[in-house]
């Protein structure tokens, strides 16, 4: 079965009715690019950059960081490559940086808000993400938006990265894209506004479920209520995405929700066509894609964005893809 998929690996995806995908994958070193490039991603949809910060000493310099994001950049070649910057906190911590003890890690001091916090670190990944993007199509991100003050701040840092890079005169993508994560529900209701800030929007289902739902993510006693298929994160998910149609930026989805297989109808009907996923998944997506027709998908997720409990989407979902096997 295996063998058979990877077949697939030089496909493209697209319905039996020729909706286009572009399925990218999710990864957090170059290892799992490799596998990712292997499976016929077409781009990175989302570098975890937390890897490079981990199992070590001591923050990775500018020219460590500028050398893997260069080497993934020119590895993917003219597909995007968007590099999140630092998501720590919550459940991830680094040994030489100390994270204060919090009741509510998850609610706390992470990604954005500590790169806000400690500007130094958050030049430096900036500063490594521009001087790499004259060697690809890189595009930078920011994780877990909740005002568009953030947005705001962080863009203003960048900027006097680039000053600082003009008076160095190191090159940089004048134009580099910069976007958001949309994983946290304020930023779902002020998606028109962030819409304005920024060129592209990613879903991030996994926290976008956690914070939705007040569902912890890695709690396995409650585990049974985390539930992407619940009808407020279907909302969720569908606002999000008609904000950044009507504010004509991009719109990719890079949470886990990408991944199973299931979902596919809902990016049908929302008109989503940018995934991205971990690369385990890519294969069983495509065959998923070419073997649906789009019509007939839309018609289940139109069902399933009207239904008012998780288990019924979940359970329409899970026969369409029953049947089509
Ligand atoms: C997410 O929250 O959906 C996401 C893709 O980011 P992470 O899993 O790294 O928090
Ligand atoms: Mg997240």
């Amino acid at each position: 079965k295996r063998q058979q998929l990877e077949l697939l690996s030089s496909v493209e995806a697209q319905t039996r009715d020729g909706v286009k995908l572009r399925l990218a994958g999710n990864i957090s070193s170059v290892k799992e690019l490799d596998l990712a490039l292997k499976y016929g991603a077409e781009g990175v949809g989302l570098f975890r950059t937390e890897f490079l910060y981990m199992d070590r000493q001591s923050f990775p310099t500018e020219e460590e960081q500028y050398e893997v994001y260069k080497l993934v950049a020119e590895k993917v070649g003219e597909h995007p490559v968007v590099i999140r910057t630092l998501d720590i906190g919550g459940d991830k911590h680094l040994d030489y940086f100390q994270l204060p003890e919090e009741q509510n890690p998850f609610l706390g001091y992470r990604a954005i808000r500590i790169s806000l916090d400690r500007k130094d670190m958050f030049q430096t990944q900036m500063t490594a993400i521009l001087r790499a993007s004259v060697h690809g199509n890189i595009k930078m991100m920011f994780p877990m938006i909740s005002s568009v003050e953030e947005v705001r701040e962080a863009k203003a840092v960048l900027e006097e990265v680039k000053k600082d890079l003009d008076r160095r005169g190191i090159p940089y993508n004048r134009n580099l894209q910069i976007g958001i994560m949309i994983e946290v529900p304020a930023a779902v209701m002020i998606a028109d506004f962030l819409a304005e800030e920024v060129d592209f929007f990613s879903i991030g289902t996994n926290d976008l479920v956690q914070y939705a739902l007040a569902v912890d993510r890695m709690n396995e006693q409650i585990a049974h209520m985390y539930h992407p298929y619940h009808p407020a994160v279907l909302r969720m998910i569908r606002m999000t995405v008609e904000a950044a149609k009507a504010a004509g930026i991009g719109i990719s989805v890079c949470g886990e929700l990408a991944g199973d297989e299931r979902s596919l109808p809902l990016w049908l009907e929302l008109g989503v066509s940018d995934l991205s996923m971990s690369p385990q998944a890519l294969l069983k997506v495509k065959h998923r894609t070419l073997n649906t027709a789009a019509s007939e998908a839309r018609r289940i997720a139109k069902l399933c964005f009207r239904s008012r409990a998780a288990e019924e989407s979940e359970r329409q979902l899970t026969q369409f893809l029953d049947k089509a096997i």
